[in-house]
């Protein structure tokens, strides 16, 4: 089951009967969150059969299906809480400062054809929330083959689950094989075993985001070094700033990416990021960070999933340094181009990615498709070595890849 949430404004200013149900259901999320740790549970159904009775007779009103979500939320911030306990990273005793209430989806309607939600607050009392509904929502409200999940009501908006069995993900006619670098992706598109595109997306901006927001926060906590809860307060604010910017950059890259590969009916070939440490260069002072690629990788592969684009991850070992064509692997990985003492030359990342390739073929993932590298050695060539070759954009205005030649 693949979920994606779905956020909507509201057309009218919140009523105050959501507002007092949010008050309680935080009270009784609150609650149940001290009797979890005071009695050591973090079942929900422990949860609820201790605290449902008590919470009960304090708010008679409130629907009990409202009661029991909150129990279960209060269970989630209890695992959370202890898992943080159990690897002794810092943590506080759970509080729930913010205004909300998560209903099950039994426990509300929403009318997908006008955008109405239909909240019971308690018996007899229902309240009706209009969202504002754009093209975008009615692109998923009108596709029957989603289900709604739950439903989080917060002060400003309300943000909708929606649910569907993962597609089938098609039987792939190319190839599509990226080498994951600090500012692109590299790759060839791979036909009937001959290369018949060379594929960049990039993302020159993610390493500049990084530096700024790296250079701020430095100078901040300079500047802040009297008063250390500022600067903490100050840097998470700058690293949430950061994060955005890129997460909003990787959802442009992986957008156009999936798109270039759904057009062609590709598998997408990656390679495997976990494991992989950044390796410490002469810049000791600016450690490159890894988590944009690993965050991308996250955002292609479950676009992928909910669009039924296959993908496969392969293990990189040696991609940046073996040769495809004798298999030799070099010491070394310098330089703008891979040589071979066999003849084999090619640039790095393009290298790379042809290994990944391989290593797909051999691992029989890559939906029977095989490559032989000697045999499109001559097309390789030639598409990097023409000069003056013209870079067009793609044709459906997709930014941040290009096709060459
Ligand atoms: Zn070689």
């Amino acid at each position: 089951m693949l979920v994606r949430s779905l956020t909507f404004r509201l057309k009218d200013p919140l009523p105050n009967e959501a507002k007092f149900l949010m008050e309680d259901f935080r009270l009784a999320v609150n609650n149940a969150i001290r009797l979890g740790i005071r009695s050591n549970v973090t079942s929900r159904f422990t949860l609820t059969k201790l605290a449902y009775k008590d919470f009960r007779k304090e708010h008679p009103g409130i629907y009990a299906q409202h009661l029991v979500s909150a129990f279960e939320v209060a269970g989630s911030i209890l695992k959370n809480h202890r898992r943080r306990l159990r690897k002794k990273l810092p943590t506080q005793v759970p509080f729930v400062r913010r205004l909300f209430m998560k209903a099950e989806n039994q426990a509300y309607k929403l009318d997908r054809e006008n955008g109405i939600i239909d909240l019971p607050i308690k018996a007899g009392l229902h309240i009706q929330l209009e969202l504002i509904i754009s093209d975008y929502h009615r692109k998923y409200l009108d596709d029957e083959s989603l289900s709604l999940g739950s439903m989080t009501l917060l002060s400003d908006r309300v943000v909708v689950t929606i649910r569907k069995h993962a597609p089938k993900p098609y039987a792939p006619a190319s190839v599509l094989s990226l080498d994951t670098n600090e500012r692109s992706l590299d790759g060839v598109l791979v036909k009937e075993d001959m290369i018949a595109a060379v594929v960049r997306a990039e993302f020159p901006e993610v390493s500049i985001i990084q530096s700024v927001h790296h250079d701020r926060r430095k100078r901040l906590q300079k500047k802040k070094s009297h008063d250390r809860r500022t600067a903490k307060r100050l840097c998470a604010r700058e690293g949430k700033r950061e994060h955005n910017r890129i997460d909003y950059r990787m959802h442009e890259v992986a957008n156009a990416v999936l798109s270039f590969a759904e057009e062609r009916r590709s598998i997408i070939v990656l390679e495997d990021l976990t494991g992989i440490r950044p390796s410490k260069g002469k810049k000791l002072n600016r450690r490159i960070s890894f988590w944009p690629r690993r965050r991308l990788h996250q955002i292609i592969e479950y676009k992928a999933a909910w669009k039924g684009i296959p993908v496969v991850k392969v293990d990189p070992r040696y991609s940046s340094r073996k040769c495809p064509v004798c298999g030799s692997i070099q010491d070394s990985r310098k330089g703008a181009e891979f040589v071979c003492g066999c003849g084999w030359h090619m640039d790095r990342h393009l290298n790379a990615s042809i290994n990944l390739l391989q290593t797909a073929a051999s691992e029989k993932a890559a939906g029977g498709l095989r490559f032989d590298p000697g045999a499109f050695q001559h097309d390789v060539v030639m598409v990097l070595c023409g000069p003056g070759r013209a870079v067009r954009p793609e044709p459906n205005g997709t930014s941040g890849i290009r096709a060459v030649a």
